[in-house]
C-alpha cells in the first residue's frame, strides 16, 4: 500500500438541529464575532437572526458583515477585514455557501495581516501565521466541502483571477454542518453545489495524492451524490436526501483536503475568474464532459471503478470498457440532475476561451491531472464545450 499522510484539525459538529450550539461553540474562542453572510434576504433571515439570538445568549457582541458576493472578490474580503479591525473582532463566523465560508477565512487573515489578504494568496511569498483570527463556520449548501478545507478561493476582479489562499491555518476551529438549513436551498443551486461534491470526490480520487484513506472517502461521497442529489432536486425539502448529501460534501470536502483537485477545478477556477457570473459547479458541469473523454485512457482502472458504481451491469466487462462507458454515464448523470451545460447557454463569451486556457495553467491543478494537458488541448476541450 502507497504510504500517505491524512490531516484534519476540524471539529466537525454534524446532525439536524446542530446551529443551536453556535453560541456556545463561538463562545470558546473570543467575546467579540463578525457573522459574514450575503446580503440577507427573506430565506436566510430567520437564520441569521436565530444565530445572532444564539450568540447574544452566550454573551458574544456580534457585528454582522453582509456584503459576501457569489464568487467572492479582494474588494468584498477587505471591507469585510475593516470591519473586523473597528470592532476588535476575535472570532470570524462564516455562515452559508462556499462563497461565506471563503470570505470569511480571507477575512480572518486580512484583519490581522499586513497588506491585504489577497497578497497571502497560493505561491506569493508572504505566509500566513498564528495570528489569524479564529474562524468558524455554519455552511448551509451541500457544497464546497470550505466547512473541512484549509482553502479561501478568492477573485481579484481587477486581475480577472481567481485563486485560493492555503494554508493548514485556514482550517475552520469548529464546523457545524446542519442539514436542516439546506431544505430551502432552491433546485439549480442544489444542482450546482451539489455537483461540486461529486467533482470534488473524483477528482480526489483520481488525484496522483489519492491514498487508501481518501479513496475510501470519495467511494461513499460519489455513492451518495448519485442515489441522494436527484432527490433533493426533485424535493428540497427531503430529509434523508439533504442530511446525505451533507454528509457526502463533507466526505468529498475532506477528500480535496488531503488529496487535491485536477483539471476540471483549474478550468472552472479560470472561468470564474473570467466570468464571474458563472456558478462553481456550472464552470464545472460544463466541462466535465470533454474532461472525462480527455482522461480516462490514463486512468482506467479508477474511471472503471466509478463507471460500475453508477452502473452495476458494468461490474462483469472489461476495465477499459467500463471506463470507457464511465463518460456516458456522467453525461448521463449531469442531464439527470439538469447541469448539461453548454458555454453558450452559460453566456460565456467564445473570444474568452483562448484566455481561459491560458490561465488555466497557472493553477497546480492540471499538472496532477492522470493526463497532463497542454494548453492547446485545453482550449480544444472549451472549443468542443461551447456549444
Ligand atoms: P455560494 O456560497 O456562492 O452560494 C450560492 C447561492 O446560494 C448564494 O446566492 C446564496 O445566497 C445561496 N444560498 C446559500 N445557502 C442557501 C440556503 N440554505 N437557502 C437558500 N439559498 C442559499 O455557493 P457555493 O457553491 O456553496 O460556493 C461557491 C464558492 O466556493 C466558489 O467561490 C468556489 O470557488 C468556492 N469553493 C471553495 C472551496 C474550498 O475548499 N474553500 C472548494 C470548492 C469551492
Amino acid at each position: 500500500m502507497k504510504a500517505f499522510d491524512y490531516y484534519q484539525p476540524t471539529e466537525i459538529k454534524f446532525g439536524w438541529g446542530r446551529v443551536e450550539e453556535i453560541g456556545e461553540v463561538v463562545s470558546r474562542f473570543g467575546k467579540r464575532c463578525l457573522m459574514v453572510t450575503v446580503p440577507v434576504f427573506d430565506t436566510m433571515a430567520p437564520v441569521f437572526e436565530n444565530i445572532k439570538k444564539s450568540l447574544k445568549e452566550a454573551n458574544v457582541k456580534v457585528s454582522h458583515f453582509d456584503g459576501v458576493i457569489p464568487n467572492p472578490t479582494t474588494d468584498s474580503v477587505n471591507k469585510g477585514a475593516e470591519i473586523a479591525i473597528k470592532n476588535n473582532i476575535d472570532v470570524v463566523l462564516g455562515v452559508g455557501g462556499g462563497s461565506s465560508m471563503d470570505t470569511a477565512k480571507a477575512i480572518a487573515v486580512g484583519a490581522t495581516h499586513e497588506g491585504e489578504a489577497w497578497d497571502y494568496r497560493l505561491f506569493s511569498n508572504k505566509k500566513i501565521t498564528e495570528k489569524r483570527l479564529a474562524i468558524i463556520v455554519v455552511t448551509t449548501t451541500s457544497g464546497t466541502g470550505s466547512q473541512v478545507t484549509p482553502i479561501s478561493v478568492v477573485t481579484n476582479t481587477v486581475q480577472k483571477c481567481k485563486f485560493a489562499l492555503a494554508d493548514s491555518l485556514l482550517y475552520p476551529r469548529v464546523s457545524i454542518i446542519d442539514p436542516q438549513l439546506m431544505l430551502t436551498v432552491p433546485e439549480h443551486i442544489t444542482a450546482s453545489t451539489g455537483f461540486d461534491v461529486f467533482a470534488h470526490a473524483f477528482e480526489s480520487y483520481i488525484h496522483k495524492n489519492a491514498s487508501v484513506y481518501t479513496d475510501m472517502l470519495a467511494k461513499k461521497a460519489i455513492k451518495r451524490v448519485i442515489k441522494y442529489l436527484p432527490i433533493a432536486i426533485k424535493c428540497k425539502t427531503n430529509k434523508e436526501a439533504r442530511i446525505e448529501m451533507a454528509w457526502a460534501d463533507t466526505l468529498a470536502g475532506l477528500c480535496i483536503a488531503n488529496a487535491g483537485t485536477t483539471l476540471p477545478h483549474g478550468i472552472g477556477m479560470a472561468i470564474s475568474g473570467h466570468v464571474p457570473h458563472v456558478m462553481h459547479g456550472e464552470a464545472l458541469a460544463v466541462i466535465y464532459p470533454e474532461f472525462m473523454c480527455y482522461t480516462y485512457k490514463s486512468a482506467l482502472r479508477k474511471f472503471a471503478n466509478i463507471g460500475r458504481i453508477f452502473n452495476c451491469e458494468l461490474e462483469d466487462v472489461s476495465n477499459e470498457e467500463a471506463a470507457e462507458k464511465s463518460c456516458e454515464e456522467i453525461d448521463k448523470f449531469l442531464k439527470k440532475i439538469g447541469m448539461s451545460l453548454t458555454f453558450k447557454e452559460l453566456r460565456v463569451p467564445e473570444e474568452e476561451l483562448a484566455a481561459i486556457a491560458d490561465d488555466t495553467l497557472k493553477l497546480p491543478d492540471y499538472t496532477v491531472n492522470p493526463r497532463i494537458a497542454t494548453r492547446n488541448e485545453i482550449y480544444k476541450m472549451l472549443k468542443k464545450s461551447y456549444k
